[in-house]
């Protein structure tokens, strides 16, 4: 009880020729209902990837899931067939891409697709599905809601159409909305804008939010929680207050580090280095090419997701105590 998403060890690899990509290696986390779950990395840490698998749109093949369990309101998903799954997640999970422009089709007026995730995921009739539809042109903002219902996609422009896939994802009432970088193409202030809109959303209908980015920014304006990825594994989680006050893992203070300071806009140290080759990690902890507190133990054994401190704040690295020890570890970060 109590967890909306629980995912557990999952695996996911793709398979191109003879190269293995394990791009989710053996990720855990917990979606709680009604709470609004930031999942942070850089590109190729496998935090879209480990939605894609839970909700059955990854690309297969060449991907697919090795291992773990992701338990929906306490229902396995990866144990349904391909169908009963799709049908769990079109009628309680909303998704929201972050190029609307391929997730919207271009010849169909937007009030049709609207209205056509109501009908095929809730059984409405055409009447009720299309008075619905334009109630969700209104509950997103789109302006002129009765005469934008008969235009198309291309019609509008990208804050509108990120509006739009809102709107669709909570068409059908959704327990869970995941939204894969949903404000990366847009600029600042459109983005503020969709990140209030998700904050009432999510307010008035009590939605569990997953939002995936890159962006320290994002997850310290809207996060309940954060989960730090890096290399398809989960470094470290906590509440987002203990993120930004006590990061325990050096990769996590990296990033930290890299938000532009907010009075000087001075961009301080970034992460030195590249994330690792996929379908060639190195042994021990994923990170140590790149830690400045790498040591021998690091380069030998993998650090296991743990408990530090707190109740929920859970990092992955052999000497987090020391790290957040540092004096002024984080504090650099302006907050
Ligand atoms: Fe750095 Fe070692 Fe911690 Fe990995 S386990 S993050 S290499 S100190
Ligand atoms: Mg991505």
């Amino acid at each position: 009880a109590g967890d909306l998403l629980d995912i557990r060890d999952l695996r996911v690899e793709f398979r191109l020729g003879t190269r293995v990509v394990h791009a989710v290696n053996g990720v855990s986390l917990t979606v709680k209902r009604g709470e609004t779950l930031v999942v942070l990395g850089e590109s190729g840490s496998g935090k879209s990837i480990t939605f894609e698998a839970v909700t059955g749109i990854l690309d297969t093949p060449p991907g697919h899931v090795t291992g773990g369990s992701a338990r929906f309101d306490n229902q396995n998903l990866f144990e349904l067939s391909d169908r009963a799954r799709r049908k769990i997640c079109g009628r309680h999970i909303g998704i929201v891409m972050q190029d609307p422009l391929s997730a919207l089709n271009p010849v169909y007026t937007v009030g049709f697709q609207l209205a056509e995730m109501s009908r095929v995921h809730m059984g409405m009739s055409k009447a009720s599905a299309n008075a619905r539809a334009l109630e969700m042109l209104r509950k997103v903002g789109i302006p002129d809601a009765e005469s934008r219902f008969n235009s198309y996609p291309h019609e509008f422009s990208g804050g509108m159409r990120q509006r739009l896939l809102i709107a669709m994802a909570i068409a059908v009432n959704p327990e869970l909305i995941i939204a894969d970088e949903p404000t990366t193409a847009l600029d600042v202030t459109v983005e503020a804008q969709i990140l209030a809109l998700l904050r009432d959303l999510r307010e008035q209908t009590g939605v569990g939010l997953v939002i995936i980015t890159h962006s320290m920014g994002v997850a310290a304006e809207v996060a309940d929680r954060v989960c730090v990825m890096y290399a398809g594994k989960v470094v470290e989680t906590a509440d987002v207050r203990s993120i930004f006050g006590n990061a325990a893992h050096p990769y996590t203070q990296g990033l930290l580090n890299s938000i532009p300071h907010q009075m000087s806009g001075q961009r301080l140290t970034p992460i030195p280095g590249q994330p690792p080759d996929l379908a060639n990690l190195p042994a021990g902890c994923p990170f140590h090419p790149r830690c400045g507190f790498a040591r021998d133990q690091c380069r030998t054994e993998a650090p296991a997701l743990r408990a530090f401190g707190k109740a929920e704040h859970q990092v992955a690295c052999h000497f987090a105590e020391t790290v957040a020890a540092l004096p002024g570890a984080t504090s650099k970060a302006g907050h």
